[in-house]
């Protein structure tokens, strides 16, 4: 099988590889489509401290099952199907507590820019037949999004502000739009606010003329301020526009890490809860295949780029350039078969 392996810093090579041996809980998908994640190109950049090289990226992936081991009952040869790339354990401390998209001993599925890969039964989820598989591959940001967008606890008829329209940015503003919440939109990028847009927000705002007494800003503020880049900037901003009580949520990773001024005098008297939100637990998984499945978030017009895996490299440089929005790697003919039209 063919796989794009990562080598280090801007190393990537399609090699050939063999076929993985299925064990017996495990489950073989033959990869349609896996969507390119702002944390695999930083890994492909050099800026991810975790990564160890070489490695297969790609964690967002759907295909069709080719085989299963033999204690597999979930799920059967043919199925169309997402993976879930994170084992929880269930047994560590934040497993027990509730946390397990934090889960101490988490272990990732091999990475899907690949013809193949291999999850675990449990980690395989089952789409119907009618759901494209490209829209499929967006399950895990989705979930993770949904993950954010619980903890915000947006209300009808709250004003929320999501900073950043990027892929991520985008299907916050669906969740918040599907929750009753008139929503504003901030983008340094032009082309980004007029997809905004496009995507139903109220109202789209330049980050550089962004502040409390802006004309279309409600004078007490958002209830909820969505934080979809990593940009310390961006937090000093949100803070001052948070409404009386309202919620901040950093969805957002910082890369390279820096400290953050803020005024603490202004969180206490206005009584404003900073929430963190990272990554996404089973059910958050679960639930945004519905989402998916039901059309309920368009995650169609979120494609801009399609590659196949052999321009691997290519697709991690049009997301670093933020030329477009969601890129993804077509990688078997099912995908080219989906994707007639366009080519
Ligand atoms: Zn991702
Ligand atoms: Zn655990």
């Amino acid at each position: 099988m063919q796989v794009g392996v990562c080598y280090g810093p801007g190393d990537i090579r399609i090699e050939d590889k063999p076929l993985y041996v299925v064990q017996k809980n495990e489950v073989l998908v033959r990869v349609a489509y896996c969507g390119v994640c702002p944390s695999d190109v930083r890994v492909y950049a050099g800026l991810s401290t975790s990564s160890t090289f070489p490695c297969i990226l790609g964690h967002e992936c759907a295909g069709i099952v080719e085989a299963v081991g033999k204690e597999v009952t979930s799920v059967s040869v043919g199925n169309r199907v997402v993976v879930d790339p994170t084992r929880r354990c269930g047994r560590c401390d934040n497993c027990r507590r509730g946390y397990e998209n934090a889960c101490e001993n988490a272990d990732y599925s091999r990475g899907s820019f690949a013809e193949y890969t291999v999850a675990w039964e449990s980690n395989v989820y089952k789409i119907s037949e009618d759901t494209p598989l490209e829209n499929a591959a967006f399950a895990e940001p989705l979930a993770s999004v949904l993950h954010g967008f619980k903890k915000a606890n947006i209300q009808q008829g709250d004003s929320v502000l999501i900073i950043g329209a990027g892929p991520i940015g985008l299907m916050h503003l669906q969740l918040a739009k599907l929750a009753g919440a008139q929503c504003f939109v901030s983008e340094a990028l032009n082309a980004r606010r007029k997809t905004a847009l496009t995507f139903g927000a109220d109202a789209v705002l330049d980050p550089k003329n962004l502040n409390i007494d802006h004309p279309l800003v409600p004078k007490r503020g958002f209830e909820e301020v969505i934080v979809a880049v990593g940009k310390v900037g961006a937090v000093q901003q949100a803070a001052k526009l948070v409404a009386h009580g309202g919620r901040l949520v950093l969805f957002a990773g910082f890369y390279p890490p820096e400290p953050m001024m803020l005024d603490p005098n202004h969180l206490h008297y206005k009584e404003i809860d900073i929430i963190g939100s990272y990554d996404c637990a089973r059910w958050d998984f679960e639930q945004s295949i519905r989402l998916i499945e039901s059309g309920k978030v368009n995650v169609t017009d979120l494609v801009s780029n399609r590659f196949p895996l052999y321009k691997l490299s290519k697709a991690m440089e049009a997301v670093m350039n933020m030329s477009g929005l969601k890129v993804m790697i077509m990688v078997q003919d099912i995908a080219q078969e989906e994707h007639k039209e366009s080519i």
